[in-house]
């Protein structure tokens, strides 16, 4: 398939001429991958399952794995379910449009593509400028799950898109890097207290502030290999570099001592191994291709940088990365929550 490579860096009059094509490509049941505040998202009309089929085999999803729908606008949401319980409308006032994704019991026009055996459906009204007016134009809800191949980083970069989905989609918008670069906080809303399925930029504390109790799904908080399956999308291999990944625990320290000897025993070349640090300790290690995440003092940042930094060892041709582990916190949960899984649970 050829991809439509659409650049648009501000949304003034011409960029918004240039989401006309695309636009139109999701109201003729295609794929289109479009920015978000985010990653990248990989759309198609949420109300047309022929169209919806097409991401899952555009990103080799397993079938199993439902989508999030993404609205323009609070009042698209009525239509999608069949009821909005007074807790995610007092959500949607607080934290809408933005990185919160709320699951509510579908409508029967959610096709069972969307969520397959599920009698819920998960919502997210995005803030990101292009996304907005991209899925206003397009006269539709559009159900977008992160637009990277199945179990690979998800996007946070144009070339990260182009790499896994160039030729795979009809089209692909391009614009700045998205500011937060993790995916949504995904909360469940169809029990009383809602669960958190899985963390994002909005925090748990930022959740309870304005509900009062919040639960956190077991399969989130514990550094194990989730035994009950909640969010269907948790039982699969996720944000997984080539190379193998191990988070390493201890003192600060400890971790230190525990990568230098790992690096000293793994390999002749020491440039087949990566070290995920932070600004503050990178200088501390000598061999191996050693890449910050960022400031400990700035865990958005770290965010940010986590599936880039995993993306750029695949591309140095690391086989074995060492990460340091990240103290857990309100603010870090989302992030330890995605290295954990992108390293499989495998810690040292
Ligand atoms: P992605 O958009 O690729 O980040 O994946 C969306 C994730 O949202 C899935 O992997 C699920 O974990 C979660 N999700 C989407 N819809 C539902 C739903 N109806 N019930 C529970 N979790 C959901
Ligand atoms: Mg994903």
């Amino acid at each position: 398939m050829k991809t439509q490579i659409i650049d648009i860096q501000n949304l003034d009059a011409e960029g918004l001429k240039r989401l006309e094509a695309p636009a139109a490509l999701i109201r003729n049941g295609e794929t289109v991958v479009f920015p978000t505040e985010t990653v990248y998202g990989l759309g198609a009309n949420a109300l047309d399952p022929e169209a919806v089929k097409k991401i899952f085999i555009a990103k080799g999803r397993p079938g199993d794995n439902p989508l999030i729908v993404h609205v323009s606008e609070i009042e698209a949401v009525d239509a999608l379910v069949t009821h909005i319980p007074a807790k995610a409308k007092i959500l949607m006032a607080a934290f809408w449009p933005g990185p919160l994704t709320l699951i509510m019991e579908k409508s029967e026009l959610i096709p069972d593509e969307v969520s397959p055996g599920l009698d819920t459906v998960a919502v997210r009204f995005p803030s990101h400028d292009i996304a907005r007016a991209f899925i206003e134009m397009a006269g539709c809800p559009v159900a977008a799950p992160s637009a990277n191949l199945s179990g690979r980083p998800s996007p946070t970069e144009g070339k990260h898109v182009l790499e896994d989905l160039n030729g795979r989609v009809a089209a692909i918008i391009l614009s700045a890097d998205g500011e937060l670069g993790l995916e949504s906080t995904v909360i469940d809303m169809t029990v009383d207290p809602p669960v958190v399925l899985r963390p994002g930029d909005v925090t748990l504390a930022e959740l309870r502030s304005v509900l009062g109790e919040v639960l956190v799904s077991s399969n989130v908080t514990r550094n194990i290999l989730p035994d009950k399956v909640r969010s269907p999308g948790m039982k699969y291999t996720h944000y997984s570099p080539k190379g193998e990944l191990v988070v390493v625990k201890g003192k600060p320290a400890e971790i230190c001592q525990k990568i230098k000897s790992g690096v000293d025993n793994f390999h002749e070349n020491p440039m087949k191994i990566g070290i995920l640090a932070s600004d503050e300790t990178m200088e501390t290690y000598r061999k191996g291709i050693i890449l910050s995440l960022g400031s400990c003092d700035n865990p958005k940042e770290m965010a940010r940088n986590l599936f880039s930094r995993l993306r750029t060892f695949d591309e140095l041709g690391v086989e074995k990365i060492y990460a340091e582990d990240i103290p857990l916190n309100n603010e870090t949960l989302a992030l330890v929550n995605r290295l954990y899984k992108a390293a499989g649970y495998t810690f040292i």
